[in-house]
């Protein structure tokens, strides 16, 4: 049976939650419980404070576990990294107050960074021969720069927001994050064969996602311009009907795709289009 670490609560646990419950995996909710019994897969669940995740697959006491790269990278843990999530986007950048006239890294030769993130950012200084000091703090590291404790910040991003509330720009963005299953260096053969399981229904939610199933009947004189349009993993599928004029053609389209393409194909004369989200899509 394995066992699996997850954010008990935060930004990942919802987004990790849904992935087992699309994986078909259930979970008890009691979030109180350190450890719950899942159900549609022989597996337990161990919710820790994300920082802590690295450390407990490294050590055995989980042999997977769903957690940012960000945290994987800063505790310097020797994991496997086994698939990306494809949730949990975030970047860990070097801010600076907004009047500074930044030139690049060396201008924080000298100067105090505070950050939560220690070990990235001093592998970053090195590589660029910067020698700065930095301040660890745990938290409300965005408002140390305006409180006179630092110089300059290193923290994560996603908008942008933040850093302007705070009157601060993004000057270096030096880590790209997302969340992630990881696991233990020495698993036996049958967890093995186990996480292989696991992957291979995340894979087919991940790669599902921002993907629609189109319908459509088409005229069957189209249908040579039609496909020529369309991405398919073979091609479209093509499907007779009654009316020997006319056929069914069904695709499956990338979200940000979809508008353009269906256009084109009502000028093919396309008609009774029907999108339906897509559930699983295995390769
Ligand atoms: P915990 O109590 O588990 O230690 P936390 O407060 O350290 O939680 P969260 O704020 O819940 O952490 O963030 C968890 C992870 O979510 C981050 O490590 C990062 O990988 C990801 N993340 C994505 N976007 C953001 C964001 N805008 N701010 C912070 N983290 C983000
Ligand atoms: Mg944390």
């Amino acid at each position: 049976m394995l066992r699996i670490a997850i954010q008990a609560k935060g930004r990942l646990n919802e987004d990790t939650m849904s992935l087992l419950a699309d994986a078909g995996i259930s979970v008890a909710a009691s979030k109180r419980k350190l450890v719950a019994q899942a159900s549609g897969f022989p597996m337990e669940v161990l919710y820790l404070r994300d920082d802590d995740i690295p450390q407990a697959v490294e050590m055995g006491v989980a042999d997977i576990g769903i957690v940012g790269l960000n945290e994987v990278a800063e505790k310097g843990r020797t994991v496997c990294e086994e698939m990306k999530l494809g949730f949990g986007a975030c970047r860990i950048s070097l801010a600076v107050p907004r009047d500074v006239d930044y030139t690049g890294p060396e201008w924080f030769s000298g100067r105090r960074i505070a950050t939560s993130y220690p070990h990235i950012l001093s592998k970053f200084f090195s590589l660029h021969q910067v020698n700065a000091e930095i301040h660890e703090i745990a938290g409300s590291v965005e408002i140390a720069p305006a409180v006179g404790m630092a110089d300059g910040i290193f923290d994560i991003v996603s908008s942008g927001g933040t850093l302007v509330q705070n009157g601060l720009k993004e000057v270096e963005k030096v880590f790209f994050s997302e969340a992630a299953l990881i696991s233990n260096l020495h698993l036996c053969a049958d967890k093995r064969t186990d996480i292989e399981k696991l992957k291979f229904r995340f894979r087919s939610i991940v790669d599902s996602r921002g993907m629609k199933y189109v319908l459509m009947n088409l005229p069957q004189k189209s249908l040579d311009e039609a496909v020529a349009i369309l991405p398919g993993m073979r091609s479209p599928t093509v499907l007779p009907l009654a009316d020997k004029d006319w056929c069914s053609l069904h695709v499956v389209l990338p979200e940000d795709q979809l508008w353009e393409k269906i256009e084109q194909l009502k000028a093919l004369g396309a008609e009774g289009i029907l999108v339906l989200a897509l559930e699983n899509m295995i390769k």
